[in-house]
């Protein structure tokens, strides 16, 4: 059943940053004694962790959402305020101008309820013409009011990169997760995207689409399930989409409540850190990326952010950005970094490595 309101309007301890860290911490809660992902590390000669290069400029425009789905990390909401402001934006935009970032990637909440979404994307197209910008629409905000109905059109003309969450190909499965109505809502805005000619053969206009389990398990092989996802859509809507990311729930914010809502807290981190993969460690994403909050102060990744752990730099801020020593720095890591190591490894992305 889909939660009404955030965890942080529900008054949940969950909802602090701080608790979840001394969840995180605490070995009484699992049950059973297990590693840390810093002595894992250690082992493979990888602690501490350092970035390999500054590709990804990943920006969290806000925690606003038209959503409330139960696994959501940012715990999203109509009910949260919190919006990046033009002023954040144009400090963002130069940074962009500035540095040789290939990739924008641009998230929420949904990004585009931040008042100044258009203008931001329309400010970094002109400052970096040529750069790669992603954003990741929910889908159903695409048919959630008229003034979003021309969101494809506007997608198109600035040749953005489209990532959306579609968790299943069924209506029971992806609205148990995301809420009544989104899997109806979902087919229609995608349908939408793919008349303008996204995901459509010689475009060039490219929609990926995202899957997360539904539980507290692991994603399968993310090749068969897109194999899966494409003829399903296909078959049934005439949908077409470029490439499926599986992604592992990471036991953070709503998903962690779930996990112990449901006493499955220490099974799933046992799954996650029997499942640790070396070469999924090697390739984590916070290692080519830089995560920017609604309010401007830097992370190693969007899970750090949720989790208040800011860049272990001196200057925390993008209106003071040093480059070079963002890209030497420490990442932060913590035990909800074996949601990114396990099995084939999992990114904003999908599946980093082997299995
Ligand atoms: S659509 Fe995305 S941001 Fe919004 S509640 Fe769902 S998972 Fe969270
Ligand atoms: S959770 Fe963030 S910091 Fe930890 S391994 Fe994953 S991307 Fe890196």
């Amino acid at each position: 059943m889909n939660p009404v309101k955030s965890l942080k309007a529900q008054k949940n301890q969950l909802g602090e940053a701080a608790f979840q860290l001394q969840v995180l911490q605490d070995t009484e809660r699992l049950g059973r004694t297990l590693p840390t992902f810093e002595s894992q590390l250690k082992a493979q000669g990888l602690f501490p962790l350092i970035p390999t290069t500054l590709d990804i400029f990943q920006i969290n425009v806000g925690k606003m959402c038209n959503q409330v789905c139960t696994h959501c990390h940012v715990d999203a909401g109509p009910d949260r305020k919190e919006i990046m402001t033009q002023e954040t934006m144009q400090q963002c935009i130069d940074v962009l101008a500035k540095f040789p970032f290939k990739s924008v990637d641009l998230t929420g909440g949904a990004p585009e309820m931040n008042p100044h979404f258009r203008w931001f994307i329309e400010e970094i197209r002109r400052v970096q013409p040529d750069i790669q910008i992603i954003v990741r629409c929910n889908l159903t905000i695409i048919r959630a009011n008229k003034k979003y109905y021309d969101l494809p059109e506007f997608f198109r003309q600035h040749r953005i990169e489209v990532v959306s969450s579609l968790p299943f190909y069924t209506a029971t499965r992806t609205d148990a997760q995301r809420g009544d109505g989104v899997f109806e809502d979902s087919i229609k805005a995608l349908q939408m995207l793919n008349e303008v000619g996204y995901g459509r053969e010689g475009t060039g206009l490219t929609l990926n689409l995202v899957y997360n389990p539904a539980g507290a398990f692991l994603p399968t092989n993310q090749a068969g399930l897109e194999k899966e996802f494409k003829k399903s859509l296909k078959t049934k809507y005439d949908i077409d989409f470029n490439s499926l990311f599986a992604i592992t729930n990471i036991p953070i914010s709503r998903f962690l409540d779930h996990l112990l809502i449901s006493g499955k807290y220490g099974d799933y981190m046992e799954t996650l850190v029997t499942a640790y993969n070396p070469e999924a460690a090697e390739q984590v994403m916070c290692r080519n990326s830089l995560s920017i909050s609604w309010d401007g102060f830097l992370y190693d990744c969007d899970f750090n952010q949720m989790l208040e752990l800011k860049v272990d730099t001196s200057n925390q801020h993008i209106s003071n950005f040093d480059y070079q020593a963002l890209v030497s720095r420490q990442i932060q890591v913590n035990q909800h970094c074996f949601g990114c190591t396990a099995s084939a490894g999992s990114s904003c992305r999908g599946t980093v490595a082997h299995n």
